[in-house]
């Protein structure tokens, strides 16, 4: 049968990506040997390094003075590796979800901490507007798409200081104005790769204003210095991503995947709205996640949660069972997902509403 994947992360890849990651762990660009197995500094690996890099430049159309690095670690070191490097005094947060609060939790064990505002009292269910971004601040961090919760800030924000942004979810997901960021970052393994590469746009000029001694693996100078080559790189996840990059450029690039996106959410929101037995968790349609789609079962139907898991199962659809904070359901769409898994997924609520009521 075939599976219809909406796992949150590690997430569905593109058919192209694991083909050639399967070719590549048999004879690695043609040298007889496995990418599992060959050195990091051979002229093949650095081939794809460099590739990788300069993909993820023209895709995202990132400007002049931006290095693009594959850390390890995931985004979650990245929340300490950020107050690390960029905060003296004070920062700024959006507090929008699990995963800001926990970049949150980190930068306070190194500065003051404004959160200029937190969507928390609603769990976490909107974005909010209108707040204040402190100009005293280092920098300003927000989580482009909240992963868990299924909001989005679907738009690139002004900020009159540094931006750092949360992408895990949604790098590549839209154009991006890089311009109006000092720093995008996020783990791989939602929109890109497989797990064990953390991406990070960085804004060089940015770096250097801190008095702390920063380690040597968290100084992002160092990776900066060395093409993200000071130490072994993960390089079977490099090598993954790259062709996930090479499916994205022969697919319309960023832009062909916005509108692919805005099909396949549109799709299954309308659906959520117009059946009886389901709700959006995010009321707000402009605050609604076009990669993570959360909703739950209405009231007078909750007690057939569990029938349902069991009937998309067998049609195979896996991954739909909601986070645990939020319940209900989570039906990720990203990049790789197709049109026709969404029309599956909707064509079973559509059944299950004929079956139960
Ligand atoms: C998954 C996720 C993380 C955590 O990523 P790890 O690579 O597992 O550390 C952080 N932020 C967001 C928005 C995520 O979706």
């Amino acid at each position: 049968m075939k599976k219809h994947n909406f796992y949150a992360g590690p997430s569905i890849l593109p058919q192209f990506t694991i083909e050639e990651t399967i070719k590549a762990i048999e004879n690695f660009s043609n040298t007889g040997l496995s990418v599992l197995e060959i050195s990091h500094r051979s002229k093949e690996f650095v081939a794809v390094m460099e590739e990788s890099q300069q993909l993820f430049k023209e895709l995202l159309d990132i400007p002049e003075g931006y290095s693009v690095l594959f850390l390890q670690g995931g985004a979650s070191t990245q929340f300490a590796m950020i107050p690390f490097n960029l905060l003296n005094k004070k920062a700024a947060y959006l507090d929008t979800g699990a995963w800001s609060s926990k970049a949150i939790k980190e930068a306070k064990a190194l500065g003051d901490v404004d959160v200029v505002a937190s969507s928390k009292d609603k769990g976490y269910n909107y974005i909010p507007k209108n707040y204040v971004i402190p100009t005293d601040a280092d920098y300003f961090h927000i989580t482009t798409n909240n992963t868990i919760a299924g909001t989005e800030i679907k738009t690139d924000i002004d900020s009159p200081i540094p931006l750092v942004a949360d992408m895990s979810s949604d790098i590549f997901s839209r154009p991006v104005d890089v311009s109006k960021y000092a720093m995008i970052y996020g783990g791989a393994q939602k929109n890109l790769g497989p797990a064990g590469a953390t991406f990070v746009v960085i804004k060089d000029d940015i770096l250097g204003k801190v008095d702390r001694h920063i380690p040597t693996m968290l100084n992002y100078q160092t990776h900066i210095d060395k093409g993200s080559m000071f130490n072994t790189p993960p390089v079977l996840a490099v090598f993954s991503a790259l062709q996930t990059l090479k499916w994205l450029k022969e697919n319309g690039g960023v832009k062909g995947a916005q509108k692919r996106n805005i099909e396949k959410a549109n799709l299954l929101y309308d659906e959520i709205d117009r059946n009886k037995l389901f709700s959006a968790v995010v009321p707000n349609i402009e605050d609604r996640s076009l990669m993570n789609i959360t909703f739950v079962m209405n009231d007078d139907y909750k007690s057939h949660e569990k029938e349902f898991l069991d009937f998309v199962d067998e049609r195979g659809i896996m991954g739909i069972k909601g986070h645990r904070s939020v319940g209900g359901f989570r039906a990720s769409t990203y990049n790789a997902l197709p049109l026709e898994s969404v029309a599956v997924l909707v064509q079973a609520m559509k059944d299950f509403e004929n079956k139960i009521s």
